[in-house]
């Protein structure tokens, strides 16, 4: 493919955007949460996991820990066990239970809405970060998860793998309004069309603007 310029990037990534909301006009976080703590401690269970399996997981959980001083100071290996099926199991746990103690504790048990002070917290990465502060506090932010490593690769509007290289990369081509459903509508058709090792190009409404494409 001959070298795009900018203006030319971000042209095609507003069709892009275009045609995913068509595809999936309900797009949207895939987590169950309540509130922001809750989104944070799904969002944390879900490294290395499904959202299905963090859903299956969270009301439970959600239930026996009701309150953010009931993260902070529960016993660790209790909790790790709670979040077993989720794998890294321990790590989550100390994360969690970490984060959760910083936010009661230097925060009056509310999570901080932003990205200084969210990258403070134990375990918490400008992913988990992003996804709080997009979903929960409406500032504008970019998720990459693999999805979004893969498909905008595949999409070439990046031939970087590294995510927080590809958020910065990304981020210029697409109008801040959108950088938080960008991620939603890319995860969607990561998970319906553009599959990972077998995307369904024949189905794909953006094979016609996609140099990856197989048809
Ligand atoms: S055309 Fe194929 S490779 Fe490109 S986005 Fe669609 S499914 Fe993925």
């Amino acid at each position: 493919m001959p070298k795009e310029s900018k203006q030319l990037k971000r042209k095609r990534m507003a069709q892009v955007i275009a045609r995913l909301k068509k595809e999936y006009p309900t797009a949207r976080t895939s987590l169950d949460y309540k509130n922001a703590h809750q989104l944070l401690v799904s969002t944390i269970l879900s490294a290395q996991c499904t959202d299905k399996r963090v859903n299956m997981v969270t009301p439970s959980l959600f239930k026996k820990y009701k309150t953010v001083a009931a993260f902070a100071y529960c016993n660790a290996n209790e909790l790790s066990e709670d979040i077993r099926s989720t794998g890294y199991h321990n790590q989550k746990a100390k994360s969690i239970q970490g984060a959760s103690l910083m936010i009661q504790e230097e925060y009056a048990g509310e999570v901080p809405g932003t990205m200084e002070d969210l990258l403070e917290l134990p375990g918490v990465g400008r992913k988990t970060a992003n996804c709080v502060l997009g979903t929960v506090f409406n500032v504008p932010s970019m998720v990459i998860d693999t999805h979004m490593v893969r498909i905008m690769n595949l999409l070439v509007f990046t031939q970087k793998k590294d995510p927080v290289k590809i958020e910065f990369e990304i981020m210029v081509l697409v109008e801040k309004k959108e950088w938080v459903i960008l991620t939603h509508l890319i995860i969607a058709h990561g998970r319906h069309v553009c599959i990972a090792r077998r995307p369904q190009c024949t189905d794909c409404c953006l094979s016609d603007i996609c140099p990856s494409s197989l048809v």
